[in-house]
C-alpha cells in the first residue's frame, strides 16, 4: 500500500475555530438499524445527533428483504441451535461469547420493536410467521410485508427516534472525518467535521462518537448495496488511528437479479427458503450434489457453486426456479420482488429468474470489543461498519439486522453511561488541518471509480489469487497516488478517496490471508490453515497486522 494511504489524517484543510460549532453528548454517524437503535439507547443519558449522508429512508437497512433472525421463545435448545448455526457458518472465526450474547439478546429487542409498533407478518393463527434461509436448521426469520422487512424496521425505529426529544437527525449531512486533538493513541475522538449542501462545513463536537455507516459493498461493480455504500466510516476511523479488522471477508449474495444493463437487485434467500431451486440453463439443479443442504447451504458455498457453474458453461448467469410454488404464493409472499420482476416481464409462476452472485455484506470493519469500543478513546462502532466477530469468516443469513439491533443498543448504552448527562465538551478544541497543494496531475474521478469497482469485482471477488491481487494492489496504489493527494470539495471526491482506502485494506488483508476460509477463497491456497485461524487487525503505519487468536469451539451442527 502506497505511503499516501497512511499519510492523510484529514481529507480537507480546515481551522476548527473558523467553522460553525454544534455540540452534543453522543454523535452517531449513520441512520440504519445500528445507528438508530444506538441513538435510542444513548438518548437515555444525554443529547444525541444522528447523521445520514442522504435521506434517512435510504440505507441497506431500508432495503433488507428476508428479515431478522431471532429466537422468540425461552427455549434454551432453540437459542443453542441459533448459536451453533451462526458458528458453523462462520468458518472457525466467530467469537462464541459475542454470538451467544447477540442471539440471546434478540428477544427483548424484538419485544420492544413490537411495543413501538413494528408490524411483523403473522400466520393464520395470528402468531408471528417465521421464514427459513440458508444455513439455518430452523425457521426463525421474522419478516414484514413479505419482503419489505427493512422498510418497516426503518419506519418503526425512525418513528421512535422522532418521539425522543433528545435526538436530532441531520439528513444530507456528510461526515468527512473524525476529530482528534492530536494523533497520539490516547487523544480521544471528540466529534466529526461534516458537510451539508446548505450549511457547508460544520464542526460537531461530542464526547462519544459512534460510527454506524454500514458497509463498503459499493467498492464492487456488482453489488446489492444502495449507492453511497462506500465504506466512509471504516476509512475515517482508520485515518483517525482505529484498527480495521478482517477486511478480506466480503460476503457475496448468490442470487441477484441478472438483467444485462439493469441495476442489480437482490432476490432474497427466503425465496430459496420457501423451496425455489437453483438450476442451470437446461433446468438441472446443480446444488443437489454440491452440499447436503442443497440450495440452503451457506452463502459462500452457493456463490462458489454458481461461479463454478458459470466457469464450466461460459454462461453469464444461472436461474432460480419457483414455478412449482402454489399459484399466487410468490406475489403474496414476495410482493416487492414480484413487482421488480414484472418490470422486466418476468413472471415467476411461468418463467425462470436469471440470477448471479454479487457483493452483499462487509464482514470486516472497525475492530470493536463486546461493548462497541474501538482502540481509540471516545470512538465506538456498531452494525456493518464494525467488526464485532459475530459473523467470523462468513455471515449467517439475516443475522445482521439482529446484530444492528442488539449490538447497536449495547454500544449506545455503553458510551452514554460512561459520562454524566450534559457533561460534553462544550468548548471547541484547537484543531488545524493543513494540506499542501498537489503537484501531480489529476485523474478523472468517474473513471477511477468505475475502474476501481471493476478491478475489485474481478480480482477481489468470489475467487482470488496472490498474483492477481498483487497486480490489483499496484493499480490501487497508482490511482491512490493521483487521487489521495488532492483536495476535493464534494462528496463524490471524498467517497472516491474512501473507496480507494477501503479497497486497499481489503486487498492487503486478502493478500496476507494465505488460506481459504469462509467467504475468502484463494485458488493458490485452497484450504483453511491453522496459522490463520485468527483475526487480522490493520492500523495506520503498520505493514503487518496484529492478530487475535480464536479458541476452538465445537458444535454438533452439520457444516
Ligand atoms: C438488498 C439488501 C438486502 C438485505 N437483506 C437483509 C435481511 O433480510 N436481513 C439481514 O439481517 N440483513 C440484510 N441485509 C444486510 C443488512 O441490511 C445490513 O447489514 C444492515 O442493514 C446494516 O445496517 P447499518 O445500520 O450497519 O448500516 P446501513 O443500514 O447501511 O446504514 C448506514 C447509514 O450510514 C450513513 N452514512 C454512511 N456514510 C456516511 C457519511 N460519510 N456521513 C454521514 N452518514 C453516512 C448512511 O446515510 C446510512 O444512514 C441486506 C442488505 C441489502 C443491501
Amino acid at each position: 500500500m502506497h505511503a499516501l494511504f497512511d499519510e492523510r489524517r484529514y481529507l480537507i484543510p480546515f481551522r476548527a475555530s473558523l467553522l460553525p460549532q454544534i455540540f452534543c453528548d453522543t454523535l452517531i454517524v449513520g441512520s440504519g438499524v445500528a445507528g438508530l437503535r444506538a441513538a435510542i439507547a444513548a438518548a437515555e443519558h444525554g443529547e444525541v445527533i444522528v447523521l445520514a449522508k442522504g435521506d434517512i429512508r435510504k440505507s441497506s437497512t431500508a432495503w433488507a428483504q428476508g428479515g431478522i433472525a431471532a429466537v422468540l421463545g425461552t427455549s434454551e435448545q432453540a437459542v443453542r441451535m441459533h448459536v451453533e448455526d451462526t458458528i458453523d457458518t462462520g468458518g472457525g472465526l466467530c467469537d462464541a461469547s459475542i454470538v451467544q450474547s447477540t442471539v440471546a439478546g434478540a428477544r427483548p429487542r424484538i419485544e420492544e420493536l413490537r411495543r413501538w409498533g413494528m408490524r411483523f407478518d403473522v400466520n393464520e393463527e395470528g402468531e408471528i410467521s417465521l421464514g427459513r434461509e440458508g444455513g439455518h436448521r430452523e425457521s426463525r426469520i421474522l419478516h414484514s410485508d413479505g419482503d419489505a422487512t427493512g422498510r418497516e424496521l426503518v419506519r418503526c425505529l425512525g418513528q421512535q427516534v422522532q418521539r425522543t426529544a433528545a435526538i436530532r437527525v441531520f439528513e444530507n449531512c456528510f461526515a468527512l472525518d473524525l476529530l482528534t486533538v492530536s494523533d497520539g493513541d490516547n487523544s480521544p475522538v471528540v466529534g466529526a467535521i461534516t458537510h451539508h449542501p446548505k450549511y457547508g462545513l460544520q464542526m460537531i463536537w461530542a464526547w462519544a462518537t459512534i460510527i454506524a455507516t454500514g458497509g463498503a459493498g459499493g467498492v464492487y461493480r456488482e453489488t446489492t448495496n444502495p449507492a453511497g455504500t462506500t465504506g466512509d466510516g471504516i476509512a475515517m476511523a482508520y485515518r483517525a488511528g482505529a484498527a480495521a479488522a478482517d477486511m478480506a471477508f466480503i460476503q457475496f449474495h448468490p442470487t441477484t437479479l441478472y438483467v444485462a444493463g439493469a441495476e442489480r437487485s437482490l432476490i432474497t434467500e427466503a425465496v430459496r427458503g420457501e423451496g425455489a431451486h437453483l438450476v442451470d440453463r437446461r433446468g438441472e439443479r446443480f446444488m443437489l450434489g454440491a452440499h447436503p443442504m442443497a440450495e440452503l447451504a451457506p452463502r459462500d458455498v452457493v456463490s462458489r457453486a454458481i461461479i463454478d457453474q458459470l466457469a464450466d458453461t461460459g454462461d453469464s448467469h444461472v436461474f432460480l426456479d419457483a414455478r412449482h410454488f402454489k399459484p399466487g404464493f410468490f406475489a403474496e409472499r414476495f410482493p416487492g420482488i414480484a413487482a421488480q420482476l414484472a418490470r422486466f416481464d418476468i413472471d415467476p409462476e411461468h418463467d425462470l429468474i436469471p440470477v448471479q452472485p454479487s457483493a452483499h455484506y462487509t464482514i470486516g470493519g472497525i475492530h470493536v470489543d463486546a461493548e462497541g469500543r474501538t482502540n481509540r478513546p471516545g470512538l465506538y462502532a456498531c452494525g456493518e461498519a464494525a467488526c464485532s466477530r459475530l459473523h467470523g469468516a462468513n455471515r449467517l443469513a439475516s443475522n445482521s439486522l439482529l446484530e444492528g439491533l442488539v449490538r447497536g443498543e449495547i454500544t449506545g448504552r455503553t458510551c452514554a453511561e460512561q459520562r454524566e448527562p450534559g457533561n460534553g465538551p462544550r468548548t471547541p478544541k484547537r484543531i488545524i488541518s493543513d494540506i499542501a497543494l498537489s503537484e501531480h496531475g489529476g485523474l478523472d474521478l468517474t473513471d477511477v471509480r468505475s475502474s476501481l469497482r471493476s478491478v475489485v469485482w474481478r480480482h477481489l471477488g468470489i475467487t482470488r489469487s496472490g498474483q492477481t491481487m498483487s497486480d490489483v494492489r499496484d493499480m490501487i496504489d497508482f490511482w491512490g497516488r493521483y487521487t489521495l493527494d488532492k483536495i476535493f470539495d464534494d462528496p463524490m471526491g471524498w467517497e472516491t478517496q474512501n473507496m480507494l482506502l477501503v479497497a486497499a485494506l481489503i486487498c492487503k488483508s486478502a493478500l496476507w490471508r494465505q488460506e481459504s476460509r469462509g467467504v475468502h477463497n484463494r485458488r493458490d491456497f485452497p484450504d483453511a490453515r491453522e496459522a490463520f485461524r485468527c483475526h487480522d487487525l490493520w492500523r495506520k503505519g503498520q505493514s503487518e497486522p496484529a492478530t487475535i487468536d480464536v479458541p476452538t469451539v465445537a458444535t454438533g451442527a452439520p457444516t
